[in-house]
């Protein structure tokens, strides 16, 4: 039989666009240990400036020790779905503390940020309905968006005249139906923030629901990492704030934060939530762990040094390819190169050096705006920083070399 894959297959690598899975023989951190690199297959060490765990929470003996204590009570299945018999003590402790630290009601937890996605949004929209959505809104909310069966409609990034023409002509069109904004308040792939009190205003002014996803700016912004809505002092217009477990809080599974009254609608609608065995009770305890770190004093220590290791990446990053005239919104830094082959040369290089920053192309971004995604986190040391932005100095230096070379 004819392999009906391979020619697919062969027509992503002709475009650059082929993906291929690394193997971390390590634990997470900003060194990491890959099997089988280079010709010999050795495994070899890298610097690691891909991961979003940016409070080096991955690896920390407090959730580690909170993963195998509830290992030891729990065991390590939860063995049923949340609405059967898989609740366990850990996730209803995990969502008292998520309610308490976002200063919301109360908190639902879910298997991962993808699943709380695609599961709150359907419950929250149907068909006749409207969802408004950033241009570079991520695929967990275009899927949600998607599977919702709602009328879609893209404005682009961070364009809110276009948003708000998108909101006047819902209320004129589809009278009397319910309207979903949703963004992110620190996008993944640009790094940059939501105009977060502008956009509050409009959906006021339109009568819609706001749905902001913080999985990059959970840990990162405002005080004790609860978000760019808590830094904004805008959380009680933020009708459904979303996060995920699995970046700065180091641990796995997402979270949606909101009245009571939607959490218990999405237990009752959410189906990635009701259809699903509950997470590890590990998982939740780790991730418990996480919530109760962030609170504390030593935790807003941590994000505070996260931001030091920010602000050098800005001052020190040379200045081609990457927007210096603004104050960073984040952790993240897009090094955009355009052309897919480029990215992968680039990424390749820096590699060689000893350094991992994977090419992001299409169609996690729009095609021909390849990039670099560099991710800087609290357990980075100075010079580590200093040394990657030497690399890509003269990575770049030469690759522009190759181009322009007659
Ligand atoms: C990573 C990510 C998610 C998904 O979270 P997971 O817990 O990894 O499934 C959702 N939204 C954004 C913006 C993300 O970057």
């Amino acid at each position: 039989m004819r392999d009906l894959f391979q020619e697919q297959l062969e027509a992503l690598c002709a475009r650059s666009l082929d993906r291929h899975l690394r193997e971390i023989n390590s634990s997470q951190g900003p060194e990491i240990e890959i099997s089988g690199v280079g010709r010999d297959r050795r495994a070899r060490r890298f610097i690691n400036f891909s991961s979003n765990d940016y409070l080096g929470l991955a690896n920390d003996p407090k959730l580690r020790e909170a993963a195998i204590a509830a290992i030891n009570e729990f065991g390590v299945g939860a063995g049923a779905s949340r609405l059967i018999t898989g609740t366990q003590s850990p996730h209803v402790r995990l969502e008292h503390a998520l309610a308490k630290w976002k200063g919301t009601e109360a908190a639902l937890s879910f298997s991962s940020g993808y699943a709380a996605a695609l599961g709150t949004i359907p419950a929250l929209v149907k068909k006749n309905d409207v969802i408004l959505l950033d241009k570079l809104c991520h695929a967990s909310l275009i899927d949600g968006a998607k599977l919702s069966g709602a009328i879609l409609r893209i404005f682009p990034h961070n364009n809110l005249r276009k948003l708000e023409s998108h909101l006047e002509w819902a209320r004129r069109e589809h009278p009397g139906k319910r309207i979903l904004v949703a963004t992110e308040s620190v996008f993944s792939m640009d790094g940059d923030r939501v105009p977060l009190r502008e956009l509050v205003e409009l959906k006021k002014r339109f009568d819609a629901l706001l749905m902001l996803d913080e999985a990059h700016a959970v840990g990162v912004i405002g005080p004790n990492g609860r978000g760019l809505a808590a830094a904004e002092s805008v959380s009680e217009d933020v009708d459904i704030q979303m996060g995920t477990l699995s970046k700065a809080l180091g641990a796995s599974g997402g979270y949606i934060c909101g009245s009571r009254n939607l959490i218990e609608w999405l237990i009752n609608r959410a189906r990635s939530f009701i259809y699903s065995t509950a997470p590890s009770p590990a998982i939740a305890a780790a991730a418990l762990a996480a919530v109760d770190f962030l609170s504390s004093s030593e935790g807003e220590e941590r994000r505070l040094l996260l931001w030091k290791k920010i602000r050098l990446i800005q001052e020190v990053m040379p200045t081609s390819g990457l927007n210096k005239k603004d104050a960073p919104a984040g952790a993240i830094f897009p090094w955009i190169v355009g052309d897919e082959q480029a990215a992968l040369d680039l990424a390749s290089a820096l590699q060689n050096k000893g350094f991992l920053v994977p090419a992001i192309r299409y169609p996690t971004v729009a095609k021909g705006s390849a990039r670099l995604r560099i991710t800087v986190t609290a357990a980075h040391q100075e010079d580590q920083i200093r040394s990657l932005c030497e690399a890509i100095k003269r990575a770049s230096a030469a690759l522009r070399r190759l181009e322009f070379r007659p």
